[in-house]
C-alpha cells in the first residue's frame, strides 16, 4: 500500500482575545490508499481543527504547524497558497456534515458537478453532463438522468450526502476527510451512508480520514482508529484490537459506556465529567480528573504516547497502559 497522506508534529494553536489557544498538539497521522482511518473524539478534541489544517482550510485565527504534511508524493508545506487550492480542489476533497449549506441552493446537481469537469477536466457541457450522470448513479441516486437536473432542497438527508461525496469523488481524489458525514442523518441512511464510502475508498483506491465522535461508525467500517482528547492523540492502532483491547482509560470508558448490542446509539458524552477547555487544561495527563486509573504520578506527568508491548503499530499515551489493557472490561 501507498502512502497518500502523511502528517508529521501537527499543530493548530488559535489567536483569541485571552491569548494563544492549542487545539491541537503534535498530532502524527497517516492514511494509505484505500485504508479507511477514523479519528475519533468529543467535540472540542481538536480532531476537525486537525482536519481542516490538513485540508488548508483553517480559520484566520489559526496558527497550523507542521513537520511534515505530505499527499502522496507532494510535499504541501512547500506549496502557494494557489497551489494549495488546486490540490485542495483536485487531489484531497473535504465531505461535511451538513450537505445542505454545503451545496449551492440556486444551481442544479447537474450544473455543481458539470461546473466541476468542464473547469478541471475540459469537458463540454454535453460531456460533462453525461459524467455528472454516471458520478450520482455511482453514488447511488436512483434515476441520475432525471435527478441530474434537480436541486439540492428536493433531495431527501440522505440522498444529498451521497451528491456531496459525489462532488468530493468527481476528480479521483487520492484522499478525502469526511467530518462527522453521517451525524445529521437518522440511523439506517448512517448504515447506508457508511457503506458508500466504505465501497468506494475500495472500489477508487482513496485514502479516507474519517472524522467521528460516534463509536458505532468506527467499529463499522475502520481499519485504524486513533483517539484524540484534548488536542492530542492519546491511543492509536488496528480498529480490532483498539476496540477489544483498550489501552487508554479514555477509550476504555468510552467503550463501556456503549450496550455492546447497540453501539450505534453511543455518543462519547456518558464519560463523567467533561473535556478540558483547551485554553484550561490540567497539569500532567490531560485525562487525570475524569479517569478511573488515576495515580499520584498523572496529576504531575503528562505520558507520552508510546508503543505498547505486546502489539505492533499500537500505541497509547497512558502511565497505566500496560494494565489497562489487561484489566477485564
Ligand atoms: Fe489515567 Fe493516569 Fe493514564 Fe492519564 S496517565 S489516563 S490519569 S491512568
Ligand atoms: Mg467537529
Amino acid at each position: 500500500t501507498s502512502r497518500a497522506l502523511e502528517v508529521r508534529g501537527l499543530s493548530v494553536t488559535f489567536a483569541t482575545r485571552r491569548g494563544p489557544v492549542p487545539a491541537v498538539v503534535d498530532v502524527d497521522l497517516q492514511v494509505a490508499r484505500g485504508e479507511l482511518v477514523a479519528l475519533l473524539g468529543e467535540s472540542g478534541s481538536g480532531k476537525s481543527a486537525a482536519a481542516r489544517a490538513i485540508m488548508g482550510l483553517s480559520d484566520r485565527n489559526a496558527t497550523v504547524g507542521a513537520d511534515t504534511l505530505r499527499l502522496g508524493d507532494t510535499d504541501l508545506l512547500s506549496l502557494t497558497e494557489q497551489g494549495r487550492r488546486r490540490t485542495r480542489g483536485t487531489r484531497m476533497a473535504m465531505v461535511f456534515q451538513d450537505a445542505l449549506s454545503a451545496l449551492n441552493p440556486v444551481l442544479s446537481i447537474g450544473d455543481q458537478l458539470g461546473e466541476l469537469y468542464r473547469e478541471h477536466r475540459d469537458m463540454s457541457r454535453k460531456q460533462a453532463r453525461a459524467a455528472s450522470v454516471d458520478l450520482l448513479a455511482q453514488v447511488g441516486i436512483p434515476a441520475p438522468d432525471k435527478r441530474v437536473s434537480d436541486y439540492p432542497h428536493q433531495f431527501s438527508g440522505g440522498m444529498r450526502q451521497r451528491i456531496l461525496i459525489a462532488m468530493a469523488i468527481a476528480l479521483r481524489p487520492e484522499l478525502i476527510i469526511a467530518d462527522e458525514p453521517t451525524t445529521a442523518l437518522d440511523v439506517t441512511v448512517q448504515a447506508q451512508i457508511l457503506e458508500l464510502l466504505d465501497s468506494l475508498r475500495r472500489d477508487l483506491d482513496m485514502a479516507v480520514l474519517l472524522i467521528t465522535h460516534d463509536l458505532g461508525v468506527v467499529s463499522e467500517v475502520a481499519d485504524r482508529v486513533m483517539v484524540m482528547y484534548a488536542g492530542r492523540v492519546v491511543e492509536a492502532g488496528s480498529a480490532d484490537d483498539l476496540l477489544s483491547r483498550p489501552a487508554h482509560p479514555y477509550t476504555e470508558a468510552l467503550l463501556r459506556s456503549v450496550p455492546r448490542a447497540d453501539r450505534r446509539d453511543a455518543t462519547l458524552h456518558a464519560i463523567s465529567g467533561s473535556p478540558p477547555s483547551p485554553a484550561n487544561q490540567p497539569a500532567g495527563c490531560p485525562f487525570h480528573p475524569r479517569c478511573e486509573y488515576v495515580i499520584d504520578l498523572c496529576r504531575t506527568s503528562r505520558p507520552a504516547l508510546t508503543p505498547l508491548e505486546d502489539a505492533t503499530a499500537r500505541t497509547a499515551a497512558c502511565h497505566r497502559s500496560e494494565e489497562v489493557r489487561h484489566a477485564t472490561v
